[in-house]
């Protein structure tokens, strides 16, 4: 597997960052995810810009590299030969001569590209196949996290406890509000009306949260944007998750609760999976 550090394409085996990075030492970094599908990055744009979005956010100028960084990714992607990838872009405050909460003046940003092979999202193969299980969780994390920040301690947590959280995915929640999972964002559906926790930022606004949020609407679906109450789900006819490398897959039990059994035909999760399908179809 190729992967590309500051100018330079490197070999997974060989490639190597300075412990001074100041992503290594504060986690003074963001990152994007962008999937690959025949070779074609699907939403570039919207996360180039959600990318710069969070450098802004952080006060990282904007690089000069991020404008070539759609025919970078390219290369790395035919390097790397997979029909569909998931593509990692890590860009860091640089490397230090000293550790500093300053950042030193003549350091600059890293940027780091790596790739892996996209797994197809196993409910395109198999609509039948079981929803996710979830667990809720009260949500201790910063309050930008609007910013697609590499610091993710409390997304990574719950999943080493000692107890051992046999889960897929968690859905936070901040006093009674429903936020989003821990690398996911949450719809839910109630008699024929889609819900998804309105944008702020106390939630990353997903790519794919959008994409179906937009298609979704465009198709004549009722969607909102709007406040979801941890109390509500147990009314919830349908949840799902949306991400750039999960696409769209359905929630099958939230702690206790169990999701009512449909037809998977009927599902709204499964009409957007179909908008997708088609859509990528169109495009290859
Ligand atoms: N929320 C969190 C916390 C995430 O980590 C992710 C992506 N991994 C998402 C939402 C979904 O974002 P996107 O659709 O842009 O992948």
């Amino acid at each position: 597997m190729w992967t590309y550090l500051n100018g330079e394409f490197i070999l997974k085996e060989h490639v190597k960052v300075s412990p001074f990075d100041r992503g290594f030492l504060f986690g003074d970094s963001v990152y994007e995810v962008i999937p690959a599908y025949n070779n074609k990055l699907f939403l570039f744009d919207e996360h180039l810009a959600r990318l710069e979005s969070s450098l802004s956010i952080i006060n990282i100028p904007i690089p000069d590299f991020l404008k070539n960084l759609r025919p970078l990714i390219m290369e790395l992607v035919k390097k790397n030969q997979f029909l569909n990838q998931a593509i990692y872009i890590q860009i860091t405050r640089g490397v230090d001569p000293f550790r500093s909460h300053v950042a030193s003046s003549s350091s600059s940003p890293t940027l780091f590209i790596s790739s892996t092979e996209l797994e197809i999202n196993p409910y395109r193969e198999n609509p039948m196949k079981k929803g996710l299980k979830v667990r809720l969780e009260e949500d201790i994390r910063w309050k930008r996290c609007d910013v697609k920040a590499t610091t993710l301690l409390p997304n990574i947590i719950p999943f080493h406890r000692e107890d051992g959280l046999n889960v897929d995915e968690i859905l936070f929640y901040d006093e009674e509000k429903v936020c989003e999972g821990s690398k996911s964002n949450f719809f839910f559906v109630f008699d024929d009306l889609i819900m998804t926790p309105p944008k702020d930022q106390n939630i990353l606004v997903g790519i794919t949260r959008n994409y179906f949020l937009k298609r979704l609407q465009e198709e004549g679906f009722r969607v909102l944007e709007k406040e979801i109450k941890k109390d509500d789900l147990k009314e919830a006819d349908e949840i799902w998750i949306t991400s750039s490398t999960k696409e769209i897959q359905p929630v099958h039990q939230i702690d206790d609760n169990f999701l009512p059994e449909k037809e998977y035909e009927d599902c709204y999760w499964y009409k957007a999976l179909m908008i997708l399908e088609e859509e990528l179809k169109g495009d290859s």
